[in-house]
This record gives C-alpha cells, sequence and structure tokens, in this order.
C-alpha cells in the first residue's frame, strides 16, 4: 500500500470517527429514548366553547419523562411567530392546561387549533409527540354547511337561508373579481346565527348591540341574520362583510399599513351589487343639498348620526365608482398594495393617481357635477374625530356589525338601524384578540 492509499484511508477512517462522534449523542438519544419511551395513554384537548380550551396528556406510569411543554397554534394570518410554548405541570403521569380564551381573547368558531407536547426525561433527552388538530365548533347548533368557491358557509335555521346567502357572497365575488380584479386568496368561514342574540353567545366581550363580527386574521365572519331576513337584508350585508374580507386579504399589511374608511366602505358598498335605492338617493340629495364631506373627513370614522353616516357610504361608494370607472381596476390594486407597504393616504393617491385626496375631491365633484368645494393651500389637519379608527391590518381584530333594526326590535335590544356594517361609524374594537403571551401564560389550578 503506498502512502497516498495509506493517506486516504486514514482520513476515511477520521471522517467517519467524526461522524460518528458526532451522531453518537443523537443515536445514544434515540437508543435512550427506546428505552424509556413513554406510552401514551391519553392526549386530547377538550373545548368547552367559547370559554377554554383543555389540553390533556396522560402517560403510561413506566416512563422516565421529568417535564412537560405544551406548544400550541393557531391556523390564522400573523406577522410574527404565534406558537405559543407553555411549561405544564406533570403529577401523576398527568400534565393537564386550560388556555383560558375568556383572558386570552376570542377564537372564532371553526378556529383549527394544533398542538403538541414535548417531554424531557430526566437525561435531559427530549422528543415532541406528533402534532395534533383540533376544530373549535360552536357545538350548539346542528349546523349545516354550504360551499362554493372558497366560501364555507355555515348556518342551521331556516332551509333556504344558507344557499341564499351563499348565492349572494359568489355574486359579491365574482364582482370583486371582475370589477376590481381582487381574488379571494384564502378559504373564507361564514356562520350565520340565526338571530344575533345566538351570535353574541359566540362571542366573548361583545356589544350588546352586536349583529355581526369579523375575524379577519382568521377569515371569519359571524352574522345574525333572521330567516325572515335573509333575502333582503342578508343579501346585502353578507356581501358587504365579505368584501371587506376579500380586501383585508389583498391589502394585508405587516408594517402598519391601513386603509382611508372611505376607500374601505366604498369598496363593500360596490361589491354589494348595483346601488340600492337608498344610496342613490343619499347621492341625489347630497347633490341637491351640496351636502356631501370633505372626503378627507372621511379618512376615519363616519358619524354616529345615522343619517350623516349613510351619506358617507353612499359617498365612499360614489367616489370608488368613480375612481374604478375613470382609472381601472389596476391602479385600485396597486393603491391598496402601497397603502399595504405604509404609506399614508395622500402620498399613495399621489403615487399611483397623481393626485391627493383634494384633487381626487375636485375631479370627483366635478364629475358627478357637485360644485368645487374650497380647499385650503395645505391639506386639512386631521381633527381628533377623524383620526382612523382602524388597527394597522396586520394585527388581529374583530369588527361589530350592528344588528338590523327588524332584527333588534324581534330580540328587544336596542335599535341599531344601519342596515350595513358599522365599521364607519363605530370605533373598532380589537376584542381582546391580540394574543399576549403573559395572558396565555397564565396558569389556571
Ligand atoms: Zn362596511
Amino acid at each position: 500500500m503506498n502512502r497516498i492509499k495509506r493517506g486516504w484511508i486514514f482520513l476515511s477512517f477520521v471522517v467517519i470517527s467524526l461522524i460518528t462522534i458526532y451522531h453518537l449523542p443523537f443515536s445514544s438519544s434515540h437508543s435512550a429514548y427506546a428505552q424509556t419511551a413513554p406510552n401514551i395513554i391519553r392526549n386530547e384537548a377538550t373545548p368547552i366553547f367559547p370559554e377554554k380550551i383543555t389540553f390533556e396528556l396522560e402517560l403510561d406510569p413506566s416512563h422516565s419523562i421529568e417535564t412537560v411543554e405544551l406548544t400550541f397554534t393557531v391556523n390564522k394570518f400573523s406577522c410574527i411567530d404565534a406558537d405559543v410554548r407553555v411549561p405544564v405541570e406533570f403529577e401523576d403521569n398527568v400534565a393537564s392546561w386550560d388556555w383560558i380564551l375568556t383572558r386570552s381573547g376570542n377564537l372564532p368558531p371553526g378556529a383549527v387549533v394544533n398542538w403538541f407536547w414535548t417531554l424531557t426525561d430526566q437525561n435531559g433527552i427530549a422528543i415532541e409527540t406528533q402534532t395534533q388538530s383540533l376544530t373549535f365548533d360552536d357545538p350548539r347548533y346542528n349546523w349545516q354547511e354550504i360551499e362554493a368557491e372558497g366560501i364555507n358557509l355555515y348556518w342551521y335555521e331556516g332551509a333556504n337561508v344558507g344557499p341564499t346567502l351563499l348565492n349572494a357572497s359568489v355574486a359579491s365575488l365574482r364582482r370583486l373579481e371582475s370589477e376590481m380584479g381582487i381574488e379571494l386568496q384564502e378559504d373564507v368561514n361564514v356562520f350565520i346565527y340565526g338571530n344575533s342574540e345566538d351570535m353574541r353567545e359566540a362571542v366573548l366581550y361583545i356589544q350588546g348591540w352586536a349583529g355581526g363580527v369579523a375575524f379577519t386574521e382568521y377569515n371569519t365572519i359571524l352574522m345574525g341574520v333572521p330567516p325572515r331576513l335573509a333575502d333582503t337584508w342578508g343579501t346585502e350585508v353578507v356581501p358587504h362583510e365579505l368584501a371587506h374580507l376579500v380586501v383585508a386579504q389583498f391589502g394585508r399589511s405587516c408594517v402598519g399599513g391601513s386603509r382611508p374608511t372611505w376607500l374601505d366602505e366604498g369598496l363593500a358598498v360596490y361589491a354589494e351589487g348595483p346601488p340600492n335605492a337608498e344610496t342613490l338617493s343619499d347621492i341625489r340629495e347630497g347633490l341637491e343639498d351640496n351636502a356631501f364631506d370633505p372626503i378627507r373627513s372621511l379618512n376615519g370614522s363616519f358619524a354616529a348620526d345615522h343619517s350623516q353616516a349613510g351619506l358617507s357610504y353612499s359617498q365612499s361608494f360614489s367616489v370608488v365608482e368613480y375612481m374604478l370607472t375613470t382609472y381601472g381596476q389596476e391602479k385600485m390594486q396597486t393603491l391598496l398594495l402601497v397603502l399595504a407597504d405604509g404609506a399614508d393616504y395622500d402620498e399613495a393617491l399621489q403615487e399611483v393617481y397623481g393626485f391627493n385626496i383634494d384633487g381626487l375631491e375636485a375631479e370627483w365633484r366635478e364629475a358627478i357635477g357637485a360644485p368645487p368645494r374650497e380647499i385650503p393651500p395645505t391639506p386639512t389637519p386631521l381633527s381628533i374625530s377623524a383620526i382612523p379608527t382602524y388597527e394597522p391590518s396586520g394585527l388581529p381584530e374583530s369588527v361589530p356589525t350592528p344588528e338590523t333594526a327588524v332584527s333588534s326590535q324581534q330580540d328587544n335590544t336596542p335599535s341599531q338601524a344601519n342596515p350595513i356594517c358599522g365599521l364607519g361609524f363605530l370605533p373598532l374594537i380589537a376584542l381582546g384578540l391580540v394574543f399576549r403571551k403573559n395572558d396565555l401564560f397564565a396558569k389556571t389550578k
């Protein structure tokens, strides 16, 4: 054997030895694990809707496990790694931990929770159990399900309610796609409760008047729609809320970008279909009385006064319709993306359309035949009431919608006669959906 060959053999020996040494702890961990492999008797998550989920793990007594950790996550949009890892007390071969949703915030029906356990033995060797999943269902009703084009619609009252609202929702998706070029990016769950009270009971901490709520991070909408209102109010409000979700998916931002209210509401009303009689008469009256607000003042929340807010929705629709018919859908898509990148409203309009909000207003007024408005040379500063109420769209949020006047009379709750969503004139509440780890880690005994 010559020197070169001997050299190669030596080198191979070193390399093989190194590989073996490097892998030794790994191999021994496996053989150690093989000797002490814990036998899992029970590994389950038990939900009590909507308050909590109990995770439990029970091992056969013949194990050497010393510490147990639970890792869980929820399928939802998140800008950050949303895994939650929590040490769990392990006594009498059982580990049990309650996720108290009344502390951490709502989980909508249909949310999928995934979990696994990390088991560490006395030698510090850790193994992970297989990931399991649970769907957090509202078990109080006998849900029926109907599905089309990425919309999963669930309902339990009134035979025609599901198909009627699904058809309206699909039509709204098609309008969003054909007229704005905005497509649904992730499947949406729509839960139709038989009335707003049933809906409110599915949600922790919701205003007593709310008739609907959107969990945008979960792509989930909950609405209370009495069967007798399904083909009137329901066919407007469900597509409207769906449009909000689709636009929110398209314009998601992890850098704090947001959209002005007039744009969000204008797109949602546009998605409902051809303007209804109320919208048309609002626009007519707005013209006759020269009653339109400066568009800039509609950047934030709409007026609390019902008729003024109604005019704001109709004006928003008219502005968005003007933008779409004059400048086309591509510019609208670009605007949503530029806003998602964190540009302010004037900057975004300037970049995409070449005018700011005042310039947009001047063009729109001229197009619909309204007299020009005196616009100050510098942009009007935002008043307190005009500061956007939106959370950055990357954050978990939940937006309540007032119930109908009709359904609220039936439910004997205060009337909120706004037939569509109340995004504009209600302060947006993040229903405790911001997952604070401290809250999640709070242990219960
Ligand atoms: Zn709305």
